[in-house]
């Protein structure tokens, strides 16, 4: 039997190796339980950053093959060397991950390699040895949702963890699901030749994000090659000799017909990945939703143990995760710990990328909230044509009454880095005038937030 921890952390993903850096600091003895062969998690082994690699470097070739002639740059016989970005794409991960390997040294928090599971509170069990703690947080992540009628082999039907791995570009590739990690995907195959259908059941694609922004990012896309089938359920995909045939039907019913794809991606969701924690054993609750029950503390029913990011209720993002990692660890260390659910950003790393914070039009109106509009396009911003980049816009909501922001939601380019100022803006409380009578750089992309923010009272300056 070791020293007891102060905290043991179950899973080396954002939301557990950042709630053991912060515990840490804070004075703790931690320990960090992660089964897979390098940390990191999902994000910066299979999901965010290996993804935002393969969108950056099939950026860069449709750039080439395309939009770099506009500026005067003949790149000639630009061709694929798939194998190279694959390899430049296994790098940054690899870089990544031994990046948190040095942060957990630096914090002097023990890795304790293998799988963790609970065996009571304040004990944990990994590789056949009981670690003792004070309190256990359960940061185990999640994984992809499966479908009925599509068996996954990760090679002709893929979760977005083959979807990052294909060695050849598909000719057909079909994703299953609108939401951001099918779009993303998508994209990369699609700007690397492949032709690319995506079948949603919902009658629009991103559900979570503000409708007209939604509506806009998929004329974008379809513009772009891809092609949509939306209010149509997959109900079966069977391989076959030289692919994929897929069985689909309308979303309300109606008549079944196939579609042919070389590879098909299944990217519905994701849900808790909760496997041999023995919660049910420590009698761990869950909610209605498969997800481990916690109050705003983060503590489970289970005095000792505590849980954070995918495994819980809220946005299954990276950065969440961390927020409530952050959180817990104060919390733990008797300080007051809190995140914010009003103000989390959501990305999507298309292009132009889509970036979104609070709420949208349809959860205002459904709210019965009065709010006024601001709107500025991308076109009428001169950073955004000298970079021949204007396409989307940028949309503010804010109360009728009181001006409060309510709601940002942009798309356009580097809407990701254009959404922190809103974030901000909305953790301070701020109204739209504040955002419109603060200077900002010209020429500039965040240009285009202010003009927002002024047409919110009808008054901006450029159209
Ligand atoms: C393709 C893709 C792209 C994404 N892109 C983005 C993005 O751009 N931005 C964003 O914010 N989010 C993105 N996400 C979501 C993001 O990856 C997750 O929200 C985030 O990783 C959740 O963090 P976590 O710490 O809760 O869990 P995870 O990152 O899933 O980490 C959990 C870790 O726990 C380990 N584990 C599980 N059980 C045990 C056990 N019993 N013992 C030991 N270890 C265990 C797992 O091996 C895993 O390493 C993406 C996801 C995918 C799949």
């Amino acid at each position: 039997m070791s020293d007891p921890f102060d905290v043991i952390v179950i899973g080396a993903g954002p939301g557990g190796y950042v709630c053991a850096i912060r515990a840490a600091q804070l004075g703790m003895k931690v320990a960090c339980v992660e089964k897979r062969a390098t940390l990191g998690g999902t994000c910066l082994n299979v999901g965010c950053i290996p993804s935002k690699a393969l969108l950056q470097s099939s950026e860069e070739f449709a750039h080439a093959r395309g939009a770099l002639a506009d500026h005067g740059v003949l790149a000639d016989g630009v061709r694929l060397d798939l194998a190279r970005m694959q390899a430049r794409k296994s790098d940054v991960v690899s870089a990544n991950v031994k990046g948190v390997e040095f942060l957990l040294r630096k914090n002097n928090i023990s890795w304790l390699k293998g799988a963790g599971r609970i065996v009571a509170p304040g004990k944990v069990d990994v590789a056949g040895t009981v670690y003792n703690t004070k309190h256990i947080v359960i940061a185990s992540g999640s994984d992809s949702i499966p479908l009925p009628g599509v068996a996954v082999d990760e090679q002709r039907i893929v979760t977005s963890t083959g979807g990052l791995e294909l060695n050849k570009v598909p000719g057909r590739l079909v994703v299953i699901g609108g939401g951001y990690i099918g779009l993303e995907l998508g994209s990369v195959w699609r700007r690397l030749g492949a032709e690319v259908t995506v079948v949603e059941f919902l009658d629009r694609i991103v559900p979570t994000m503000d409708g007209e922004v939604a509506r806009t990012l998929q004329r974008i896309l379809a513009r772009q090659g891809l092609k949509f089938r939306l209010g149509t359920k997959v109900t079966a995909a069977n391989a076959t000799d030289d692919g994929v045939m897929l069985t689909v039907e309308p979303a309300k019913g109606g008549d079944a017909e196939h579609i042919a794809a070389d590879v098909v991606l299944l990217a519905i969701g994701r849900r808790p990945y909760l496997d041999g924690l023995g919660l049910a054993e420590a009698g761990v609750a869950l909610d209605d939703r498969g997800r481990i029950a916690t109050d705003p503390r983060f503590a489970t029913n289970v005095p000792g143990i505590h849980a954070i990011g995918d495994v819980i209720a809220g946005p299954m993002l990276a950065h969440k995760a961390e927020e409530e990692g952050v959180a817990l660890a104060e919390i733990l260390a008797g300080q007051a710990g809190h995140v914010n659910y009003a103000a989390i950003p959501g990305v999507v790393y298309t292009w132009p990328e889509v970036a979104s914070v609070g709420q949208t039009e349809e959860d205002l109106k459904a709210a019965g909230t009065a709010y006024n509009v601001g709107k500025f396009p991308f076109t009428a911003n001169g950073r955004a044509r000298a970079l021949g980049d204007t396409e989307g816009f940028v949309k503010l909501l804010a109360d009728k009454t009181t001006d409060r922001l309510l709601g940002a939601h942009i798309i356009g380019p580097d809407a990701g880095t254009l959404i922190a100022e809103l974030v901000t803006a909305m953790e301070f409380g701020a109204s739209a005038e504040d955002v419109a009578r603060t200077c900002h750089a010209h020429p500039t992309l965040s240009e285009a937030v202010k003009e927002a923010a002024l047409a919110v009272a009808g008054r901006a300056l450029h159209i």
